[in-house]
């Protein structure tokens, strides 16, 4: 018969190690991690590229510097982790139009002041109006190049100047990229270090561990769940917390047995997968501008979101001469459709319009695809601004033995590193409160007999 265990993790990223080790360090010794992939990390992965570790998922250590500490900033800082500054408020004065030319840093503050402001239209009209067909006709739309790009950087890049984020609001507004050669998921090895047996090089050795282990079904009941994956394997186990991605959520990668009551798929299918692509391009030498203030900057063109916004990573990693492209939602799947050859061509046609015809070409360059890898269908997720907070707390609720958790399980920072890290956290415990419950109660029947 199969193994069982007291609780199995599902998925060995930031909110699955948070969990896990919440776990065991409460005593539940007898706990299973499966992880689909050949690797801990989910969306927080390193690879080389161009000399240097550049980061293909979360990049940034977001909200830093204000009232609360961010923990994932303290997990940083304790761990040496090396970080650089970020400040895109730089970006709108660096906004080139097709011809090349820079536009007037007073236009370009016009253009962003009255993105913004039909921002907070849009966002008025959406309460007054369910219909957001009547937000997008509202005569403040967006229409010009210039406007286009700002809008798309205020909603599809950074989404933080529209709304208080409560991530901001929190633990403070300053951002940092994390440039070390270890990578974003030295965090995560850390932290699994401090319960998994680990070797010396840092490689976990744990059996409570299972890489590629693609969980194919869930069969639940009052007494438990029982858990199959690709391979073959069964799996029993009194509690399951299943850390998944919003999109693997939405695909039909797990089959629920029974399926997962209506409260619960409503809440999964309100909330929306954002996809959002870092694309790398490595060059033999740099062509663009740099030095202070000139770290971001923006393409305007008439298609709203084509190859707007651009990095380069000299602060980072001096001499790389990398430059990364942020591409979201349906220029994100396009790319990801298309060979990287048709990719690179299209930015090359870019930085030509930008920096004139003599620039070299890229040597080579990364898209990254969140969208089409099963094990994630998409980058984080987004709750609509429309939607109330019961949305949310249907997507947290545990179904039966069924714990979930994630990024998209956070109230408060969703999208983030930090949810997800937190998520892991409060799911856990909550899971071991009702242990607790469930124990006192078999004591309680134990005594009456
Ligand atoms: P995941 O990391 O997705 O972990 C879930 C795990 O479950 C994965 O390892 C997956 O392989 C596994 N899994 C999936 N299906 C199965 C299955 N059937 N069986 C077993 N295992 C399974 N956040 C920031 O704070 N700052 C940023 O700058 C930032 N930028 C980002 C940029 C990109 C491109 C992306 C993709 C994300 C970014 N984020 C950023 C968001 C951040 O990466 C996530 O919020 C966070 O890492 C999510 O952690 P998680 O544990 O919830 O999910």
């Amino acid at each position: 018969s199969p193994s069982r265990f007291s609780v199995i993790v599902i998925g060995a990223g930031i909110s699955g190690i948070s969990a896990a080790k919440v776990l065991a360090e409460n005593g539940i010794d007898d706990l299973l991690i499966l992880e689909a992939s050949d690797r801990i990390g989910g969306r927080i992965r390193k690879e080389k590229f161009g000399g240097v570790t550049v980061e293909l998922g979360a990049g940034w250590i977001a909200g830093v510097g204000g009232k609360e500490s961010n923990p994932v900033w303290e997990l940083a800082s304790g761990s040496g982790l090396r970080t650089c500054l970020s400040d895109y408020s730089n970006a709108r004065y660096n906004i080139y139009d097709r011809s090349g030319k820079i536009f007037p840093s007073g236009i370009a503050a016009d253009s962003y002041k009255k993105a913004v402001d039909s921002a907070i239209q849009k966002l008025r009209d959406q309460e007054d109006d369910d219909d957001i067909s009547t937000a997008i006709e509202s005569t403040s739309a967006p229409k010009t190049p210039i406007e286009l790009a700002i809008d798309f950087i205020l909603h599809d890049f950074e989404m933080a100047e529209v709304e208080p984020i409560s991530t901001y609001v929190d633990f403070g507004e300053r951002e940092f990229l994390v440039a070390d050669e270890r990578g974003y998921e030295h965090l995560l090895y850390k932290m699994a270090q401090e319960f998994l047996l680990t070797s010396e090089e840092g490689k976990i050795l744990d059996n409570r561990l299972k890489l590629n282990k693609v969980v194919r079904e869930l069969q639940h009941s009052r007494n438990g769940v029982t858990v199959k994956t690709e391979d073959g394997c069964v799996y029993e186990a009194n509690y399951v917390i299943l850390s998944v991605s919003i999109g693997v959520l939405q695909s039909d990668l797990i089959a629920f047995k029974p399926p997962l009551p209506r409260w619960k798929k409503e809440a999964i299918e309100k909330c929306d997968v954002m996809v959002y692509t870092k694309i790398f391009l490595k060059f033999p030498y740099k062509f663009w501008p740099y030095g202070p203030e000139k770290e971001f900057f923006i393409y305007a063109h008439e298609r709203r979101g084509y190859f707007t916004f651009w990095q380069h990573m000299e602060n980072a990693y001096p001499g790389s001469n990398i430059l990364v492209v942020t591409l979201t939602n349906e220029e994100s799947k396009r790319v990801e459709a298309q060979p990287d050859a048709e990719t690179l061509k299209e930015a090359m046609g870019v930085l030509r319009d930008m920096f004139g015809p003599d620039i070299p070409d890229a040597i080579d360059i990364i898209v990254p695809r969140w969208w089409n890898n099963r094990f994630q269908r998409g980058s984080y997720s987004n709750y609509p601004i429309i939607s109330n907070d019961q949305v949310v707390q249907d997507m947290k609720a545990p179904v039966g033995c069924i714990f979930f958790t994630g990024e998209h399980t956070s109230e408060r920072f969703n999208g983030y590193v930090h949810g997800g890290y937190l998520a892991g956290i409060e799911t856990s415990k909550a899971l071991l409160e009702e242990i607790k419950k469930e124990r006192k109660n078999e004591n309680q029947t134990f005594l009456l007999e």
